[in-house]
């Protein structure tokens, strides 16, 4: 699997980010506990697995997605350290998280616009779909009918256009240009 970068990461959606990882997560192979202090662990021995967590995590294609994440999550504390994600300790997440306060705030509010822009996009596709399936009624005449049927392509061309419109903007945003 192709190596993502941290560049890479920092430019993608939080949605994009998530389904990297489920498809490259060296983890998934791995027991999960090690990713985790057990409560009353010792520290000796924590921190012989914490090196190992992270060993595994520096062998993963899509570290940097996961610390992407783990960094818009919020995961990590800075007075516990009881964790290991994106090959980083809860407490240098937490000082990262610190560092880049700016940037994943602008990252997060990214995230939620496009929450919203994938809604938009859905419901224009359903709306599409239910009104393709109408047909207009025969009940009332020819001319009527062919009034009806003009109504209803218009009311398809203005979701289409829409859809269109999102479409475009996403791509046009993460640099693909215009919707081919
Ligand atoms: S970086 Fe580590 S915690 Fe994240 S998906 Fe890869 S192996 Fe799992």
């Amino acid at each position: 699997m192709h190596r993502m970068t941290s560049t890479q990461a920092r430019r993608m959606r939080r949605p994009v980010l998530q389904a990297a990882i489920d498809a490259g997560a060296k983890c998934a192979e791995a027991d999960p506990d090690l990713f985790f202090r057990a409560d009353g662990e010792p520290t000796a021995t924590w921190q012989a697995q914490r090196a190992e967590a992270i060993r595994v995590c520096h062998g993963c294609p899509v570290r940097a997605a996961c610390e992407e994440l783990a960094l818009r999550d919020g995961d990590g504390n800075d007075r516990v350290d009881d964790l290991v994600r994106g090959g980083r300790s809860g407490c240098e997440l937490a000082a990262l998280r610190k560092r880049q306060a700016q940037r994943l705030s602008e990252a997060m509010t990214a995230d939620e616009a496009a929450d919203a822009e994938w809604r938009n996009l859905i419901e224009a596709s359903v709306e599409l779909w239910a009104e393709a399936r109408v047909m207009p009624t025969r009940s009332a005449g020819i001319r009527h009918q062919a009034e009806l049927v003009a109504q209803q392509n218009q009311r398809l061309r203005e979701l289409a256009d829409r859809i269109t419109a999102v479409r475009s903007a996403r791509r046009a945003r993460t640099g693909w240009g215009v919707a081919a």
